[in-house]
């Protein structure tokens, strides 16, 4: 790795052998056979002198999972869900069931975890990652959506970097390095695609399909992800992370759409500039980012971005009366406590719901407002108090009186 330098060639040269020689950094990934764990894998495979995969993880793609495994000569896996069995090659040690992320983060000693792994089931391995003071890239968004104040706590006690993938806060992360701290924020401002149905009535979205819900016209994701940018509860996620990150009051973080997706977000300094982290609308780029930090990798895969054939950039006003979810997230971190656990887990029932054709697409926002307004927190919010009120939520919202007024 060359770093920049004022010794002349024979410098260069001598740092360059050290990169070489540098011991590789040891990635575990939970979730390797979603698009963010192949992702990951596809950087790892272009920089083999820089990293090494020792763990990995699937819920039910296992067959998926054994060949990873083999192609990156992994000892330490896990099957973290109920999708069958693999043939453990001699050697191998497979963990299994929600312990096993856990079992598995102890075992493969890792120097970084990709935390890709959907809904809930990442906060304890992401919080065992913390506790033994492995730096966590995370992914997964329920885990600081559910637990944000736990986590970063637990981080800042520990002294672990949490560092975000999602493209949204991967560019507020590269545009905060190098602030000084007593440089005063006025706005983070997230920017959103809109998703599928951007510029459409209630009415209209009355009588959505799941097909035409999972088509999202800039990113692809996994279904769930898809659904949640459909209904922008992705982006009030965002919000909450964004909070839980950077340490911003909501009110302190902005959302505009930009369909392009090419400006990933920004911030603006009380001075009036706005900084902004542009790039390929690819999600290669920001785990690319994360898996180097505190260096840069070369990118040998994309073109530079040609602004002048993008041509135009276009930004609007996100439509809060019709994307209610965007106001619901805002209003959980308002309420504190339970209530952004009890959002989460109200929003994965509604989401599968709608995918199995249960309940209609404005039935998301519903089927969440109602839980909100039903849960009765107790005033706690450790770890059990979330977990508590995680399983009360989905109880409820998997209540049939529940889903038949919906
Ligand atoms: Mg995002």
């Amino acid at each position: 790795m060359l770093r920049q330098g004022t010794h002349g060639n024979a410098f260069w040269q001598e740092i360059d052998t050290c990169g070489m020689s540098q011991e590789r950094k040891r990635i575990c990934i939970l979730g390797s056979t979603g698009s963010i764990g192949e992702k990951s894998l596809l950087v790892i495979a272009d920089n083999p002198d820089r990293f090494e995969v020792v763990g990995l993880s699937a819920h039910g793609s296992v067959k998926r999972l054994a060949e990873q495994a083999a192609e990156y000569g992994v000892k330490q896996i896990c099957i973290a869900g109920k999708g069958g069995d693999v043939a453990a090659p001699d050697g191998v040690t497979v963990h299994r069931g929600p312990q096993g992320l856990i079992d598995l983060v102890d075992a493969c000693e890792p120097d970084l975890v990709v935390v890709a792994t959907v809904g809930y089931a990442g906060l304890s391995p992401t919080l065992r990652a913390i506790e033994l003071g492995v730096t966590v890239a995370l992914a997964n968004k329920e885990v600081l959506v559910a637990a944000g104040d736990l986590v970063m706590d637990a981080a800042r006690r520990r002294g672990v970097r949490i560092l975000p993938i999602d493209s949204e806060h991967n560019a507020l992360f590269q545009c905060l390095a190098g602030r000084r701290e007593d440089w005063p924020l006025r706005r983070l401002i997230l920017t959103a695609s809109g998703g599928p149905f951007r510029g459409r009535t209630r009415a209209e979205l009355a009588s959505v399909t799941v097909e035409e819900a999972l088509c999202h016209p800039t990113w692809r994701m996994g279904r769930k992800i898809t659904i949640d940018s459909a209904t922008l509860m992705n982006k009030g996620f965002e919000v909450i992370e964004t909070h839980h990150l950077f340490g911003v009051a909501v009110d302190k973080i902005d959302v505009v759409i930009h369909p392009q997706s090419v400006i990933h977000s920004m911030i603006e300094y009380e001075d009036g500039s706005m900084l902004a982290q542009l790039g390929v609308t690819d999600m290669y780029l920001p785990i690319a980012n994360v898996l180097a930090w505190p260096e840069r990798l070369p990118n040998r895969r994309f073109k530079p971005l040609n602004l002048a054939e993008l041509g135009a950039f276009t930004f609007e006003q996100p439509d809060v009366e019709v994307f209610r979810c965007l106001g619901f997230a805002r209003e959980a971190v308002r309420l504190g406590g339970t209530y952004p656990a009890v959002l989460n887990a109200a929003n994965e029932i509604a989401v599968a719901r709608f995918l199995d054709g249960e309940i209609g697409f404005l039935g998301i926002p519903e089927l969440i407002e109602a839980a909100m307004n039903a849960h009765q927190p107790d005033g706690t919010a450790d770890l059990n108090a979330i977990h508590a009120a995680d399983r009360w939520a989905r109880q409820w919202c998997g209540r049939r009186e529940v889903v038949s007024r919906i």
